[in-house]
């Protein structure tokens, strides 16, 4: 059910925790590699893709994410935003004012920094209480072996780990970043002195209009009085405020021109409704939440990928060569379903969205704002699965668990697996802008 920010209610003690601890771990697991509490596979697996890129790259890239605001007067950081249920599993959405400060150095020279404010949202997927899920197959979080939960809670077949189930449920099984609206420094640094300068200018030309008028004229007999260095001392005060004012204003009007040519260029509020409504269809409990997670996940998996041809997320032409120097890439906002198209039992649903993507080529650190657009499809005939997993399948042959991340080709029956058997498949992947 969807909620909005004011209605945002605290998240559950437990999920506070985890998210609180999943969310301060997760510089060290990006720059240094750091295995992550309380992520799922998939999470733990793009993690660690994002952190062999910056090593191929030969950087230190020092990560640290920090609060922004106090605890709430509840004691919490996260709040509960929005939730979906399938039958055995209940995933929420945190969202929390968490900040984040980035560092790219090179031969112990820093060479690109920045402190950016965001907001973070993390899912966290718990098992529906009441439900006993013994059987259900579970990646072991340590080797990444499949067994069942009851295998895992006695010692993982593999490697021995023992686990309670508190370590197993509930996990985080995606996150992004999200920027709040904010005056970019480069538009600052020119537009706040330039908007100062013309409305001083201002101030000061119609000085001589507003003393001749019977509104204002008594106001500047008294700051005339005061003498010259007083009258220039408000002029300059009042140029300065109300150019900060233009400033707002200009950058306010910039937002909204903006946020209307988005709407047509990233897809319309229509054809999200009538995406939501199809895949309603399919399965009842589909949200559009639950699908720009799944997206950003699966493009962040693909854009970190050593080969994208290797992953099983990935069906699509190789990749341009400029997503092989992306070290950060954040949702940026305007998850927009472009169009959707039906053949063969496969939809295929294009996406746009902005991205921050900090990048390095030649030494040199660039941080742009594309917009991405993602082409993704999955079959019509068998209903979303929410919680799935693509380090934990079964096999579509012979029924056995595996992780097929680490191996495409069945252990019981020797089968290559096919991701689009059960999930969403990327497709296309580019930027546009
Ligand atoms: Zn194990
Ligand atoms: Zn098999």
């Amino acid at each position: 059910m969807g909620k909005n920010y004011f209605q945002a209610i605290p998240i559950k003690p437990s999920y506070d925790e985890k998210l609180i601890s999943f969310s301060s771990s997760l510089g060290d697991a990006i720059g240094k590699g750091k295995t992550i509490p309380f992520a799922d596979n998939d999470v733990t697996y793009t993690l660690n893709l994002q952190n062999e890129r910056i090593k191929e790259k030969n950087i230190e890239f020092d990560y640290e994410v920090y609060k922004r605001t106090n605890d709430s007067p509840l004691g919490n950081i996260f709040f509960d935003v929005e939730d979906w249920n399938d039958e055995h599993y209940e995933s929420t959405v945190g969202f929390a004012s968490l900040g984040v400060k980035r560092q790219v150095r090179q031969n112990d020279q820093i060479i690109y920094k920045d402190n950016l404010r965001r907001v973070f949202y993390g899912t966290v997927t718990d098992i529906i209480s009441g439900y006993q899920p013994d059987n259900e197959s579970h990646t072991c979080p340590n080797c990444g072996a499949v067994s069942t939960i009851a295998e895992l809670q006695n010692g993982c077949p593999f490697c021995g780990t023992q686990y309670k189930m508190d370590d197993l449920f509930p996990k985080i099984t995606s996150f992004y970043f999200f920027d709040q609206i904010r005056i970019s420094k480069k538009w600052l640094m020119i537009g706040l002195p330039v908007c100062a300068v013309i409305c001083t200018i201002a101030v000061f030309a119609c000085a001589p209009y507003l003393s001749s008028n019977p509104l204002f004229a008594g106001e500047m007999r008294r700051i005339n009085q005061e003498g010259a260095y007083h009258a220039v001392i408000y002029g300059l005060s009042a140029g300065l405020t109300l150019g900060a004012l233009l400033f707002l204003l200009i950058d306010l009007a910039y937002k909204i021109a903006k946020a209307i040519v988005d709407l047509k260029r990233m897809g319309t509020a229509k054809s999200r409704e009538r995406f939501e409504l199809r895949m309603k269809k399919i399965t009842p409990e589909f949200s559009y939440e639950y699908f720009k997670n799944k997206a950003i996940s699966l493009i962040k998996m693909t854009v970190y990928s050593k080969d994208e041809g290797e992953l099983l997320c990935y069906k699509g032409e190789p990749l341009p060569a400029e997503f092989k120097d992306i070290i950060d890439l954040n949702y940026a906002g305007t998850f927009g379903i472009m169009d959707f198209s039906e053949e063969n039992g496969i939809i295929s649903a294009e996406t746009k969205s902005y991205f921050d993507v900090l990048s390095i080529k030649d030494n040199t650190v660039s941080f742009t704002q594309p917009v991405i657009s993602a082409t993704f499809q999955r079959r019509t005939d068998i209903p979303v699965n929410l919680n799935f997993s693509m380090t934990r399948i079964d096999c579509p042959s012979c029924a056995r668990s595996f992780n097929p991340v680490k191996n495409k080709f069945c252990p019981g029956c020797g089968r290559e697996y096919e991701l689009i058997t059960d999930d969403w498949v990327l497709v296309d992947l580019k930027m546009v802008q």
